[in-house]
């Protein structure tokens, strides 16, 4: 089996598919890997390592994925780049087809075996493989360094000789993977922390790491571990009481999503308007329209007082870790169908039936 991996084509993209350390492991499952020069240079990938892992370096992206059978990626190829893959060839990457009809049709008219692994089941399983978790806890690590970067106080506590400066008390706003990680590193900087989710069995998981749950008597789990959208009464009752609390707070992060749909408006104008001057909001869930009002996605700028961060794509912005980490999923989503050299899909496994796009009709 020949794998191709390209450099990412997308603006500021700095991750890669491949590190030379899974090109090792690649290699010894029998693959011939095909490894497009500078692929991870934005990542701080020598191209030399990868050639002392096994890999075979080539001079461009129609190379690297020309007489590939699988080729593996960050973000999805655009047309043009899905147009040098062979057909018939597998797909693996975040490949979102239904977000650009454009680039589904260019992976259907190639007769890609596409993977997109945001669509792989959160099972306990598929936990090594799974991508959103991963990059998800880059995001929200750097959410918070950002937010500490703006703010012009401390986070943390300090008993100096020029008196005594509180502790900075930041907000996180959903406590999935990206909220807990955003948790834990403001507990490390020194912040007071509260998280706030409407699933309620997240509070234990705040508690764990020194965070204080924020309760504003709203519970909404939904189906799979996800939550569910909120009737219009929680809502306003959600509203109310985080508007008021939110006059204490210094620093929000926000991480809230619903699974499809564009994140969910938390943080309204008017909250904004009642916060102290000085008070940051560093909104991650930017990429889908943003849980505070006045996001602006990949803007940061002032309004009364507050300055409000929507930073995109926070995953590559510590390009080398979320590539390592990026890279390990999808070589063990690979490790999945290709044995011995060879590939060979079981249609049995759920990981593999449950993320192949298109569905496939049950046999
Ligand atoms: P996500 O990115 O879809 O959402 C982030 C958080 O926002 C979630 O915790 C959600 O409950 C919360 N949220 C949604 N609407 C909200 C609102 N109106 N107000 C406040 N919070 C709101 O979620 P995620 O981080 O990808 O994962 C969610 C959960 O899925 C995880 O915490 C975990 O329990 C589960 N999970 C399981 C596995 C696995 O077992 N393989 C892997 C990853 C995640």
């Amino acid at each position: 089996v020949t794998i191709g991996v390209a450099r990412e084509r997308a603006p500021g993209e700095k991750r890669v598919a491949a590190t030379p350390e899974t090109c090792k492991k690649l290699v010894a499952l029998g693959a011939v890997v095909q490894i497009e020069r500078g692929a991870g240079s934005g990542a701080h990938f020598p191209d030399q390592a990868y050639a002392d892992a096994g890999a075979q370096l080539v001079a461009d992206q129609a190379a690297a994925y020309g007489g590939a059978d699988l080729v593996l990626c960050v973000q999805a190829p655009d047309a043009a780049s899905i147009g040098l893959l062979k057909s018939g060839a597998a797909l693996v990457g975040s490949l979102q087809p239904q977000a650009d009809p454009a680039r589904a049709e260019a992976l259907q008219a190639r007769q890609i075996v596409a993977f997109p692994l945001e669509k792989l089941p959160r099972t306990t399983r598929a936990q090594a493989m799974d991508v959103l978790s991963s990059q998800a806890g880059m995001a929200g690590y750097k959410a918070v360094l950002i937010a500490a970067q703006l703010a012009p106080r401390f986070f943390p506590m300090l008993t100096t000789a020029a008196g005594t400066i509180r502790p900075s008390k930041l907000l996180i706003i959903g406590a999935g993977v990206a909220g807990l990680q955003a948790i834990a590193t403001g507990k490390r900087l020194g912040a007071q922390v509260e998280g706030f989710d409407v699933r309620p069995e997240v509070r234990e998981q705040i508690e764990s790491l020194g965070g204080k749950f924020l309760d504003l008597g709203v519970s909404a789990a939904g189906e799979g571990g996800y939550a569910r959208q909120l009737t219009d009464e929680e809502r306003a009752e959600q509203q109310r009481r985080l508007g008021e609390h939110l006059k204490s707070i210094d620093a929000i992060v926000c991480t809230a999503a619903v699974p499809g749909r564009p994140a969910p408006k938390i943080v309204s104008a008017a909250m904004v308007a009642g916060m102290k001057p000085g008070s940051v909001i560093v909104d991650l869930a930017a990429e889908t329209g943003g849980n505070c009002e006045l996001t602006r996605p990949g803007e940061t700028y002032e309004q009364s007082g507050v300055t409000i961060a929507g930073p995109l794509n926070l995953a590559s912005s510590g390009a080398m870790h979320a590539s390592e980490m990026y890279a390990r999923n999808l070589l063990n989503f690979v490790g999945l169908f290709v044995k011995d050299g060879a590939i060979a899909f079981d249609w049995n496994d759920e990981l593999l039936a449950k993320t192949v796009w298109p569905e496939r009709a049950a046999a």
